[in-house]
């Protein structure tokens, strides 16, 4: 299996809506103007982005009942399927719509353009009126889509338009991710880290709401795998790391500590053929349940992640869907994805920051500069030194994002943040990590977190924005509850209090 973010077989369909009343030579101008914008979308190129990232598929227009059920049952059961665009070129009544839409099992966006950006005011006559009428056509489609309460997001304006582009191909992202999310396999080595309240949650509800198989193997059979790795392989693997990273002298080849550089190795081969043989797209690691690995996956849970993996440390799950969900919305972009964890802060009044990372396991995705390899003693998990990758995180604009269980349902909280260089070296802090500012500022961050019960795990994403956690937390049906530069702490508290009525209602009985 190819892990993880390869996008080559998405598809996203493009659906045109119209209707016979027009005769056949508006139906023809209809079909070929829709391609038009259809084509002008794919070829699109949002700044400092790479295009559209799935195939954008241009579906005849829509003029009736049946094609409209019939076309989206067939996008319902195509996998690479991973959203519909609809638009109303002219005028379709909607109720030829309830059928389909009522089937919709993927993800919707409700493209708001027209053909022509300027009214040619001098030649306008009623044919052009005929033929270019989406604004009220659409509006006509938005009712039927807000009374059968289908979930889907409006974008407004004429493709040449860089942000209508820029909507579009963040939200094709999030269709992306979702559509991994709903096919993820997760291994989980071993359960949750001893009376932690909150990486717990519902399995079974998880999969019901967000598609995700999580199960759990003994870590033996993982141990079987690392055992079984060639030491062939083991050499060319730690090749691999020389080449790649800046190797501490002592783990290299002839010194004092390369049998832990090899048995990091040895590690990542084992984890990485479980998760191949098994068709997993993420998984967990519990630092107390180690069985018979000779040390805490490190090293190799890093580059797992940097190669697309979802992970969550003691045995946390939930933010390991998460991971995986950022890799794949990201995938292809400056940034990355990483298990993060809120560690420490700096509380300089003026210069608030957090300093967050983990026993190991951050990803270095989030860097552009060169790792450093490294051992270092690890009080935690009574093994052998752990090998490791330390590095910063590149300063930049980010996100973190925790998904906790509620036990009526579950939530997914975000901040909006802007990575930071720290402010001095960190000679003696042997891990990858990152330093942020929180938006609005400190204080209303964190406490807006600890007011919506949210994880002191994340998923920090340097590559994409809150705007793709959102469109994904639609897909999902998710509350999500968004700490940006426009939240006060009253607002959100309020805005919780409204929600927990507003979920509970939708839910109904
Ligand atoms: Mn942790």
């Amino acid at each position: 299996m190819t892990p993880p973010t390869a996008q080559d077989d998405f598809e996203v369909w493009f659906l045109t809506g119209s209707q016979h009343l027009y005769g056949e030579e508006t139906l023809r101008q209809v079909a070929e103007q829709s391609r038009g914008i259809a084509d002008q979308l794919s070829h699109a190129q949002p700044a400092g982005a790479p295009a559209i990232p799935a195939k954008l598929v241009w579906k005849p227009v829509l003029t009736d009942h049946d094609a409209i059920r019939r076309t989206i049952l067939e996008a319902n059961a195509d996998d690479r399927v991973i959203g519909l665009v609809a638009w109303m070129h002219t005028f379709s009544p909607a109720k030829m719509w309830i059928a389909g839409l009522s089937a919709l099992d993927k993800p919707l966006l409700h493209l708001h353009t027209q053909a022509n950006v300027a009214l040619p005011w001098a030649t306008i006559d009623f044919d052009f009126m005929n033929l270019n009428q989406a604004a009220h056509g659409d509006r006509e489609f938005g009712y039927m889509l807000t009374r059968l309460a289908v979930p889907r997001k409006t974008v407004a304006g004429h493709v040449s338009d860089p942000r209508v582009v820029e909507q579009v191909a963040t939200w094709t992202r999030a269709a992306a991710g979702w559509a991994a999310t709903r096919s993820l396999r997760l291994a989980r080595f071993g359960d949750n880290m001893r009376y932690v309240a909150v990486t717990e949650g519902d399995k079974t509800e998880a999969e019901a709401i967000f598609g995700v198989q999580v199960n759990t193997w003994g870590v033996n059979d993982l141990v079987a795998a690392v055992d079984a790795a060639a030491p062939a392989d083991v050499d060319a693997l730690v090749a691999e790391y020389e080449d790649t990273y800046d190797v501490a002298t002592e783990l290299r080849r002839g010194k004092e500590r390369h049998q832990s550089l090899r048995d990091g190795a040895a590690i990542e081969l084992g984890l990485r053929s479980f998760l191949e043989g098994g068709g997993f797209g993420a998984f967990t690691t519990n630092f107390e349940d180690l069985g018979g690995l000779k040390q805490l996956p490190g090293l190799a849970v890093q580059r797992l992640m940097a190669d697309g993996y979802g992970f969550g440390a003691e045995g946390d799950w939930k933010t390991a869907v998460l991971v995986r969900a950022a890799k794949v919305m990201g995938a292809g972009l400056p940034g990355g994805a990483s298990l993060m964890e809120d560690y420490t802060y700096d509380l300089t009044p003026g210069r608030e920051a957090i300093l967050g990372a983990h026993m190991l396991e951050v990803c270095p995705s989030l860097t552009s500069a060169k790792a450093r390899l490294e051992i270092h003693p690890l009080s935690i998990g009574g093994r052998e030194d752990p090998v490791r990758l330390v590095f910063s995180a590149d300063a930049g604009p980010g996100v973190v994002v925790a998904l906790s269980d509620l036990r009526d349902r579950f939530r997914l909280v975000a901040n909006v943040v802007e990575v930071i260089p720290p402010a001095e070296p960190l000679p003696r802090l042997p891990v990858g990590r990152a330093v942020w500012r929180p938006e609005p500022d400190f204080q209303t961050s964190v406490t807006s977190w600890l007011q919506a019960g949210a994880a002191h795990h994340t998923c920090m994403s340097t590559a994409v924005s809150i705007e793709a956690f959102a469109d994904y937390a639609r897909m999902a049906g998710t509350e999500l509850l968004v700490i940006d530069e426009t939240t006060t702490e009253r607002g959100f508290e309020n805005q919780i209090r409204a929600n927990a009525a507003y979920y509970r209602l939708a839910r109904g009985i």
